[in-house]
């Protein structure tokens, strides 16, 4: 398969394809006539709910931007940007040049040869949205305002965060989209920080991720009731901790709904809702085998006719199906899968749902021409917080989705290319983070992890070549992007953040709660803590932001001041200060008080708790409370990134590799670059001239 797609990239194409102009297309496909229905309504509607956000002022460019200028043969005046999340390489373990050398990464090599590359070195905290954003501004968080996912700010409950840091409305500084706007062509692809869309002319918008825009459409795994297993999930059966119930646990009853008729077949009815729309499950078994499993799932939209029967680990192909969201109708399409059925009345079952949709793409057609040349998407895998991680069966789960959304992405390439021709394309993936922050790989694979000794070096040799998949697969997208470029073409690879292992859960909040600074009730049924804010006064919020106030954190939080609020908050500190686990080491590398945040930590202020901490390499803070009040536990995932400070951790380290008009070729970079270099880097490779907020540096040894 390598040598094919080496031959595939052995020249890069030059305007070989022929472009259709979307407005001139002629569909066969089915999905058209089913999403003319009400698009308008439901359109109005969508944007109409985002209409009352508050929108953070943004500052103007400093300068007019230039216009690219296509007779200019000094400066590449296209840009191919593709940013996977997660990718982490490093000069020792997850050595990605050396495998490109190597011959393993064959595309990856062909940057190299072609352009410079490095190492580059994200922005505290290590987390998506912060680092997007520092890759998208040349900025630092203190001053594009982007500090975490979700961010709590003064006179707003902490319960709820009060600013989305995947929505692009966080940034209180333009994307570098800005720079290019009005005359390219623009494509956004699944990119935290792009929703709601920005570009309002000659752009496309498709997706973001969890930029609170559109129908955004989550998978989900119904599983059978277990009051253990949902307090065992507590809140990571939520996404975010606070959202949707994305794994959901229902009783399996008798089946007098959708009864078979064939005698020999004993049957279970499991009932399921997929945004509010209800979907049918059978579990099946022959009478005969009574004493033994149920093997079988048979499912149907409609109890008459059935769209499949599968047994454990498969898959179905895709169903259209109306689903509800905000009210609306809204045409998307499922699948289904068997994680497992058995023993007993036990099932775990997948339904995955289209990711695309006309509401979560702008202009709307675009999710049509997409769903008609390469089928429904399938964006990343799993989710955030991970549900494939509870039994041994989610693995191939999660490897067969992970190959869908590559094979997802790898195709809207060539699709996005051949429609709309862009002069810039941004594109994300998200599954490279799910690989290594989840259960199976990160902690056997790198022997900085505690767990490295667990399995046998047979074992590791496996997952070694599934993580060298995920890599390859990365690979397959950077051809195609290369396919799509030519020699005016800027393509850069780059990545948010990397992954290290991750060996310890560190419950502040039970500590805290022992101190009895937090007032809180636990949910007999899910395991869920409530907390009573108002009776509150120490409280941890992820990622890494603690609230503290001695007169309460509730009904909304305010900062404190005065003798008593500075006595308790050293307090805290002290606590952390001195915090050891059962091998007596300390989890806390920084704290650092709310008004030091900026020049300490490059964080803003105002979007920061009280104390902001870091978590040295191996451990990660976590948000739960739990019965038993345990500080130290060892997490099911073995991957982090969060709340690490990056500079001295390579494993937190991502590829930096560009390729365009004036960059030096197969050039190593003599140091690690921070992530706010990048855009600089870009627009001073494009000719551009670079906005004065943006404080990263254009690396001269880049350039010719
Ligand atoms: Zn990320």
């Amino acid at each position: 398969m390598l040598i094919d797609l080496m031959n595939l990239t052995i020249a890069w194409r030059r305007n070989m394809r022929i472009k259709f102009p979307p407005n001139v297309i002629v569909y066969n496909s089915s999905f058209r006539n089913i999403y003319l229905l009400s698009i308008n309504l439901i359109l109005i509607s969508i944007l109409s709910a985002f209409v009352g956000c508050a929108r953070n002022i943004k500052v103007n460019p400093s300068h007019e931007p230039n216009n690219m200028d296509s007779t200019n043969t000094e400066n590449s005046n296209k840009l191919n940007w593709f940013i996977p999340d997660g990718v982490r390489a490093d000069p020792k373990i997850f050595t990605l040049f050396k495998w490109a050398r190597e011959g393993k990464l064959p595309n990856i090599k062909r940057m190299m040869d072609e352009g410079s590359y490095g190492y580059s070195i994200p922005t505290f905290p290590s987390h998506t949205p912060t680092n997007f954003a520092a890759l998208l501004t040349g900025t630092y968080p203190k001053t594009n305002g982007v500090a975490d996912g979700p961010m709590r700010i003064e006179g707003q409950t902490l319960q709820k965060p009060a600013v989305a840091g995947f929505s692009s409305s966080a940034r209180k500084i333009p994307a570098i989209w800005s720079e290019f706007e009005k005359d390219n062509k623009i494509v956004l692809l699944s990119l935290p920080g792009s929703t709601p869309p920005e570009i309002k002319q000659n752009g496309i918008t498709i997706r973001g991720r969890w930029g609170g825009w559109g129908a955004d459409f989550n998978s989900v795994i119904f599983e059978k009731k277990s009051v253990d297993q949902r307090i065992k999930l507590s809140r990571n059966s939520r996404l975010f901790f606070l959202g949707m119930e994305l794994t959901q646990f229902v009783d399996p009853e008798d089946n007098t709904k959708w009864p078979t008729s064939d005698k020999n077949i004993e049957e279970l009815y499991v009932p399921m809702t997929v945004y509010n729309t209800p979907i049918h499950a059978k579990l099946q078994r022959m009478r005969k085998d009574t004493d033994t499993n149920y093997d079988a799932v048979v499912f149907s939209r409609d109890m008459k006719t059935v769209d499949a029967t599968l047994h454990k680990g498969e898959w179905s192909k895709w169903f259209p199906i109306n689903v509800t969201w905000k009210n609306q109708i809204v045409k998307t399409n499922i699948k289904y899968h068997v994680i497992n059925v058995g023993p007993g009345n036990f099932f775990r079952i997948r339904i995955i749902i289209d990711n695309l949709n006309t509401s979560i793409v702008e202009p709307s057609f675009v999710s049509e021409d997409l769903e008609s040349d390469i089928g429904p998407m399938v964006d990343f895998v799993d989710n955030f917080p991970p549900q494939l991680v509870y039994y041994s069966e989610d693995k191939e789960t999660f490897i067969a989705e992970s190959k869908m959304s590559y094979e997802w992405h790898l195709n809207a390439i060539d699709a996005i290319y051949d429609r709309y021709k862009p002069d810039v394309f941004i594109h994300d993936i998200y599954s490279p983070n799910q690989m290594l922050t989840s259960k199976w790989w990160m902690g056997y694979v790198d022997p900085d992890s505690k767990r490295y000794s667990e399995i046998s070096e047979r074992e590791r040799a496996i997952l070694t070549i599934e993580v060298e998949d995920m890599y390859k697969q990365i690979d397959r997208i950077v051809g195609k992007t290369l396919d799509n470029s030519d020699e005016n073409t800027l393509v850069v690879l780059s990545s948010d953040h990397g992954v290290i292992p991750l060996n310890t859960s560190v419950k502040i909040n039970n500590l805290f709660a022992k101190k009895g600074w937090i007032d809180y009730t636990i949910n007999p049924n899910t395991g869920e803590p409530n907390i009573d804010w108002i009776n509150s006064k120490v409280v941890f919020l992820k990622m890494s932001n603690i609230y503290v106030n001695p007169e309460g954190l509730g009904p909304v939080w305010n900062r404190g001041t005065g003798p008593a609020y500075e006595k308790l908050r050293n307090e805290v500190i002290q606590l952390l200060e001195e915090l050891r686990d059962e091998e007596g080491n300390k989890p806390l590398a920084a704290i650092v008080k709310w008004e030091n945040v900026e020049s300490k930590l490059k964080i803003p202020a105002d979007r920061s708790g009280d104390l902001v901490i870091a978590n040295k390499p191996g451990y990660g803070w976590a948000e739960d409370i739990t019965r038993d009040l345990k500080i130290f536990t060892v997490p099911l995932e073995t991957g982090y990134k969060q709340a690490v400070i990056a500079s001295e951790v390579k494993g937190m380290w991502t590829p930096f590799i560009i390729v365009g008009k004036g960059i030096k070729k197969n050039h190593m970079i003599s140091k690690p670059i921070q992530h706010v270099d990048q855009a600089p880097i870009i627009l001073r490779a494009m000719g551009k001239k670079i906005p004065t907020y943006m404080v990263g540096t254009p690396i001269d040894e880049i350039f010719e």
